[in-house]
């Protein structure tokens, strides 16, 4: 398989897992927005020293900015005959229209479907390691870890996210239908999006998606 992928999802859907598979099975690597604007800093490149600007009053960095980065992180990745994984970007029609301008076409976007009941019982019960360098993730009913409280992957602790509180969690649901609505559309009409049923436990949504790859 041979694909640069997105992936899309409410909060909650389980992109997070998700990605994770992908990145091993299929030999991805990962476009980690934050991640990436962390690296940039560190690095003290141009790009970075204009975003550690922003970071370091706190503020958000501002579109243009993100969009250069990942479309130079995106673009070495393909100098390296490697394909990648983007997860959270982008999240509007303007970053998908940046990414075509830059001549980075997705072959495939895959979109996790979810209710609105699934999600606020997913993320409610969603804990995340306490180590930002190894993104586990689990949930108390789904996904449990093999000891309470400790992640598999690294051994750090767990902590729930003070956004992942039920009362947020509707207001992030809806700000997502209104900013990926546009986006799904914009990738259905050039027949990349597939939709996957994400209300199932996260074996069941993997099995899904691998399925639709080995057959495309
Ligand atoms: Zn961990």
């Amino acid at each position: 398989m041979k694909k640069d992928i997105l992936l899309l999802g409410a909060p909650g859907a389980g992109k997070g897992t998700q990605a994770k598979f992908l990145e091993k099975e299929y030999n991805l690597i990962k476009i980690d927005t934050g991640n990436i604007i962390r690296n940039t800093i560190k690095e003290a490149t141009e790009l970075g020293m204009q975003a550690k600007k922003y970071v370091e009053q706190g503020k958000l960095v501002p579109d243009e900015l993100v969009i250069n980065l990942i479309v130079n992180t995106a673009k070495q990745i393909k100098q390296q005959q490697k394909n990648f994984l983007l997860d959270g970007f982008p999240r509007n029609l303007q970053q998908a229209k940046a990414l075509e301008e830059n001549k980075l076409f997705l072959d495939l976007v895959i979109e996790i479907e979810s209710s609105a009941e699934n999600l606020i019982e997913r993320i409610s019960n969603r804990r995340l390691c306490t180590n930002k360098n190894c993104g586990g993730v689990f949930n108390l009913k789904s996904n449990k870890s093999k000891q309470e409280n400790i992640c598999d992957f690294c051994g750090s602790s767990l902590y729930q996210r003070d956004d992942d509180k039920e009362e947020l969690i509707k207001t992030r649901f809806e700000t997502y239908l209104k900013e990926t609505l546009p986006l799904s559309e914009f990738y259905s009409k050039q027949n990349k999006l597939i939709k996957i049923d994400g209300n199932k436990d996260v074996e069941e949504v993997w099995e899904s998606i691998k399925k639709y790859l080995s057959k495309n």
